[in-house]
């Protein structure tokens, strides 16, 4: 058993009353994944991953993946847990039924995300990367390279991964310099290093398919010239039995705060001399226009993260503050002294204590509403509705990728917080959780990369129309508002959607640099309105549901205080980050780059 437990309850209210997991399967497709299903479900896998992942959390920090020669060895504790993790079928959720998955929506497999990356952030990476092979695969591959690769990795029996950055190609993939060389059978040989690869190298599975960007030889420069390349680790024999060794191997592993249990890999690919065998996915030179049709489940995957961990650092600092006894509770002068209290009961504890809840529950609400705008914009048979959620959906996931890995960051740090100077003891474990949170806002595109994108692509591509929708959408809810109970949560919405407006305009109307001055402090204004939004729609069902029979009055009721904590403390830092949006550039660069250190 570990401390980790699945907060269930809190999953459901948000798939049920925020997120429209009902509406959602009476779709077709989805018409296995009612309610009831799903919550016996997902309490199957808070098992799984409270019983047998979470106790992996701490050898993976403190063992660390090992290279021995090219091999590289995870802790004994990850091989045991994949392979139950495989045998149960947990991998399968969320793929499609005709390649041997469960059909599950996104918003379904989002909340299993969740409770593995609690249990073991390291450890999930492994299927989050397979997940991505398997997506790319699906849409992109052609009937060989499926046949040959899906089942495996549906099932989790091989592992994926994702080979695109290299020494001077990291936020630029146009500098990528990986060559692929056609050979006369149609196969192509792959020559070049690729560093930080996640899992590129591991003992939790036989066999490992890489994705690999690289570029033919008469391919155009820049990102136009970038092709997608299958290249297993272990060829596949006609029969489906694995072969002989590619020609690629991890030459190096990096030693790196956090996520010690996932293998951070250099890959060598044709060191050997012929080149490591390739197989093209999809068209040659589109490569970046396959990678974007993975990018968005892929960055939502990371915002999960964010929630995931914080989720995690929480439970064990509400813990810890129930126990930890130090100082008295406040009292007036002629009051007689009080005896020694448990932290929780300080004011400033609980103030951090709220602030990791309010933040927990809005990025859970934030993820999944994004998930569910990606099944729809896949699945609803209704074109206009599709095509609605898909720029819903494109606008929400950089501010789910940055804003729910930064605030993941934020409230590990609280969480350490909490513990005094225990927490910055490794023995506590809530150091770990800090340093593994940390790598959230990195990859997968900067969270800087994130902003641009936010600004640049995804609202400037309807001029604003999304998000100007949305806004509405949010006035709506803050209008919709007539609760006395609720009353400041209106209030501070109002505002804040008045800052956000304005916030947009600006965006909009300035030139590239002024624009991308202002990125940051937009998605943070952004995700700081969405959470306010999506809480205070908490706060509204849980109104509703008070009135019913049997209702579980004392989690509707947190769920009202928790809303109007939100709106009280943290939603009027959008409106303060009015003016950081709309600051220019001047004084960024007023400085020489030669000045600045000195
Ligand atoms: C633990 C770990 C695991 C990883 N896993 C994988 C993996 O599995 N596969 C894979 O391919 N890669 C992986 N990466 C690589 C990761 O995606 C890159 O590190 C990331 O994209 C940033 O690239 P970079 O490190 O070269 O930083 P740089 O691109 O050099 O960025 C440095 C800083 O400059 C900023 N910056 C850069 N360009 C711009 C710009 N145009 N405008 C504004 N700001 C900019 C960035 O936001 C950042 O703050 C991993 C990295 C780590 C550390």
């Amino acid at each position: 058993m570990s401390d980790y437990r699945p907060p269930l309850r809190d999953v459901r209210f948000a798939l049920e009353k925020v997120a429209g997991l009902p509406a959602l399967a009476e779709l077709d497709v989805f018409a296995h994944a009612d309610i009831e299903t799903t919550a016996d479900l997902l309490e199957e896998v808070g098992r799984f991953a409270a019983e047998v992942i979470a106790p992996t959390n701490r050898d993976g920090d403190l063992e660390g993946a090992v290279l021995e020669g090219d091999r590289v060895r995870t802790p004994a504790s990850f091989k045991r847990a994949h392979d139950q993790y495989v045998g149960a079928g947990w991998g399968t959720l969320q793929h499609a039924v005709e390649h041997g998955g469960g059909g599950f929506p996104l918003l379904v497999s989002t909340a299993v995300k969740e409770m593995f990356t609690s249990a073991n952030m390291a450890f999930s990476l492994c299927p989050l990367l397979t997940t991505g092979a398997v997506h790319a695969l699906t849409i992109h591959g052609d009937a060989d390279l499926k046949e040959t690769y899906l089942g495996q990795l549906v099932t989790g029996e091989w592992a994926g991964s994702m080979n695109l950055t290299e020494p001077q190609a990291g936020s630029d993939l146009a500098e990528i310099r990986t060559r692929a060389v056609p050979a006369e059978d149609g196969t192509y040989r792959i020559f070049g290093q690729k560093i930080f690869i996640t899992f590129g190298e591991h003992d939790l599975t036989e066999n490992i398919i890489h994705l690999v960007l690289a570029r033919l030889p008469d391919a155009p420069p820049g990102t136009k010239g970038l092709s997608l390349f299958l290249v297993p680790k272990l060829f596949v024999n006609a029969d489906g039995t694995l072969g002989e060794r590619n020609d690629l191997r991890c030459i190096a592993i990096e030693h790196k705060l956090g996520i010690h249990g996932s293998p951070t890999c250099v890959m060598s690919f044709g060191d050997d001399g012929d080149g490591a065998v390739g197989f093209l996915v999809g068209e040659a030179n589109s490569g970046m226009r396959q990678m974007f049709t993975m990018m968005n489940d892929a960055r939502l995957g990371v915002g999960v993260q964010g929630l995931a961990i914080a989720e995690r650092a929480f439970q064990q600092a509400v813990g810890y503050a129930r126990e930890r006894i130090q100082g008295r509770p406040p009292r007036r002068d002629d009051d007689p002294e009080p005896a020694e209290t448990t932290i929780v009961d300080h004011p400033d504890v609980r103030r951090m204590i709220m602030t990791m809840r309010a933040y927990i529950e809005a990025m859970r609400c934030l993820v999944y509403v994004n998930a569910e705008a990606l099944d729809r914009a896949l699945h609803d048979p209704d074109p206009a509705v599709a095509a609605e959620r898909q720029a819903l959906a494109d606008l929400l996931t950089p501010i789910s990728k940055a804003w729910c890995s930064d605030v993941g960051v934020e409230v590990a740090s609280l969480a350490l917080q909490v513990h005094g100077g225990a927490g910055y003891i490794e023995e506590t474990g809530a150091a770990q959780h800090y340093r593994d949170a940390r790598i959230a806002p990195i990859y997968e595109g900067t969270n800087g990369i994130q902003a641009i994108d936010l600004v640049g692509r995804k609202l400037h591509s309807d001029g604003g129309e999304t998000a100007r929708r949305l806004i509405d959408e949010i006035r709506a809810t803050a209008t919709a508002i007539d609760d006395p109970a609720l009353a400041t949560v209106g209030d501070h919405l109002v505002e804040a959607t008045v800052a956000l407006e304005k916030a947009t305009q600006w965006i909009l109307a300035a030139d590239p640099t002024e624009m991308l001055a202002g990125a940051t402090p937009y998605l943070r204004m952004f995700g700081q309105v969405a959470g306010g939004w999506l809480l205070a729609r908490s706060a509204l069902a849980a109104l509703g549901d008070l009135a019913d029979a049997g209702a579980d009055e004392d989690f509707l009721r947190a769920k009202i205080t928790t809303a109007r904590f939100y709106a009280d403390n943290l939603l009027p830092l959008a409106t303060s980050l009015l003016p950081a949006v709309t600051a220019g550039s001047d004084d960024l660069f007023a400085i020489s780059a030669e000045r600045l250190a000195s």
